[in-house]
């Protein structure tokens, strides 16, 4: 009876700590939601859009338990460092011609306010992929330049080519992300007049303050020997117009606080407050993945991030980054959800040390995704499974086991003689998918919009993905829409005003 007793005292024990731990929590949060009534309706001084390419909400799950499982704990219950922004918000990713989208029209959207057809950059929903006379008088033009105009210091970093879609598309006018150089352009093409992506990168805005990224052979004459890769010849420079664009940029540069970077190094080498100018090119092609960075020769993410917004703050105007992880991505095609989240937490670990660098008083910071993928993950795995671990029963239709990740298509597609293939798990293992493809597909349903800062709270709800850039510069004053900017108040300062006219005039409608 005792033994009874005691046991019957240790359970009620154990249920009222596990009622009061979860309790607690959720009076904490609820707490920290109510100060959120107080809106900050300051003006943004920067801006910064962290876009994690083909960050889905399941990614952005799955990512989270894994940065919770590398410091130790189960996962599940971790944050990350976009899981504490108050301000959460889906956007719709379609582009205009296309119910699953790519990166290129979406990063038209998010970046230049409006819809695009898939496959092109910085040129309106008129504009058609791959046809050149369809460029001109369809030109639209990205927050990044919308912000320079305004005085303010811009910059682009990326772990893809600087001249990859989602960047492009804050500087570049292209029918075809593909055109990264003369050399992948088709002749017509360059006898219409159209330019290509990494030239445009030098010209449209000549004075971006930082670019880091990848992408070094398209801005280099055909057949120049890669300075970090001289021996491999499928690193040699692209150009087939002979341009050096380095060099112009450093000639251009030269009395203007200007550095061109190619390694590590070289970056970390630099003053942050001898830099007004940032050249940095990492690798040929794309970054390497996270995984496998070379840590000597190579900066991560974070990093980039760390001296992008030492340059930018100077600016007593502030500043506008975007900041993209291109490789979640690649990951993602591939089939290797372990590179693809990697990537999702390196980027995470970048938006911390944003975090760290700037304040909410005055920066309003935005983490999104340009579209989703065919990833994700069940299998009724216990609490804590490890991410990448197998579901806890065999397949009761086949008897074989089968991980909590999978595609819904792509490489990893495993049937032989018949049967399903049974697993193994590195770094490189691609997750099952039920159709075979070479290229895993993205995903077409809505991506989730985290806010944070001066008019966060006005990314609520289901909205269009090109509803993003208009958010950011009414917050800034910069841009198309700077009414609500006269006044000292800023932002928040004539809301008083404007909303006493509209009573006179109400009053005086009844009265008349
Ligand atoms: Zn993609």
């Amino acid at each position: 009876i005792e033994l009874n007793n005691n046991l019957c005292l240790f359970i009620s024990v154990t249920i009222q700590i596990v009622f009061i731990f979860w309790t607690a929590w959720a009076q904490r949060t609820l707490k920290n939601a109510l100060t959120l009534q107080t809106l900050n309706t300051n003006i943004a001084k920067n801006l910064i859009l962290f876009l994690g390419d083909g960050m889905g909400v399941p990614t952005v799950t799955a990512a989270r338990i894994l940065k919770g499982q590398l410091s130790g704990q189960s996962g599940e219950e971790t944050l990350l460092e976009m899981d504490k922004f108050p301000f959460v918000s889906l956007a719709k990713t379609y582009n205009t011609n296309a119910q699953v989208p790519d990166s290129a029209g979406t990063a038209t959207a998010y970046l230049c306010g409006v819809k695009a057809n898939e496959g092109t950059v910085g040129v309106n929903a008129a504009a058609v992929r791959s046809q050149c006379n369809t460029t001109k008088g369809n030109e639209v033009t990205s927050i990044l330049r919308w912000a320079k105009d305004a005085g303010k210091s811009v910059g682009i970093v990326t772990t893809t080519r600087v001249n990859h879609a989602t960047p492009s598309a804050a500087y570049a006018h292209c029918v075809d992300r593909d055109w990264y150089s003369d050399n992948e352009m088709p002749a017509d093409a360059l006898e219409t007049g159209c330019k290509d992506i990494a030239r445009q990168l030098f010209e449209n805005i000549p004075d971006i303050n930082v670019i880091m990224g990848g992408g070094r052979r398209y801005m280099f004459p055909r057949n120049t020997p890669d300075a970090e890769y001289p021996d491999m010849a499928k690193h040699n420079g692209t150009r087939k117009d002979g341009r050096n664009l380095v060099k112009e940029w450093t000639d251009r540069m030269s009395n203007k606080k200007g550095h061109y970077v190619w390694n590590k190094q070289q970056l970390l080498s630099l003053n942050p407050s001898n830099v007004d100018y940032l050249l940095g090119l990492f690798e040929p092609m794309d970054l390497t993945y996270d995984l496998e960075r070379n840590d000597e020769t190579d900066p991560s993410l974070t990093e980039m991030v760390d001296v992008a917004i030492k340059i930018l703050r100077k600016n007593p105007n502030g500043f506008y980054l975007l900041v993209e992880g291109g490789r979640i991505d690649h990951g993602h095609h591939e089939g290797k959800a372990k590179q693809a989240l990697y990537e999702a937490v390196e980027m995470d670990r970048a938006i911390g040390r944003a975090d760290l660098m700037t304040s909410i008083h005055d920066t309003l910071t935005i983490v999104t995704a340009d579209h989703s993928h065919m990833f994700n993950f069940g299998g009724y795995t216990a609490r804590g499974n490890t991410i990448f671990g197998l579901a806890p029963m065999l397949s009761d239709v086949d008897q074989k086991p089968y991980t909590s990740i999978i595609y819904g298509n792509g490489p990893g597609y495993k049937i032989v003689n018949g049967v399903r293939q049974n697993i193994t798990v590195d770094n490189n293992y691609q997750a099952q998918a039920a159709v075979p493809l070479v290229s895993e597909t993205h995903g077409g349903e809505d991506v989730a919009v985290f806010a944070k800062g001066p008019l966060a709270h006005l990314l609520h709800g289901v909205h269009e993905q090109n509803y993003i850039p208009h958010v950011m510069a009414y917050a800034a004053c910069i841009g198309q829409n700077r009414e609500h900017c006269t006044t000292n108040g800023g932002a928040a300062g004539l809301r008083p005003i404007v909303s006493s006219i509209a009573a006179l005039l109400t009053v005086s409608r009844l009265l008349c």
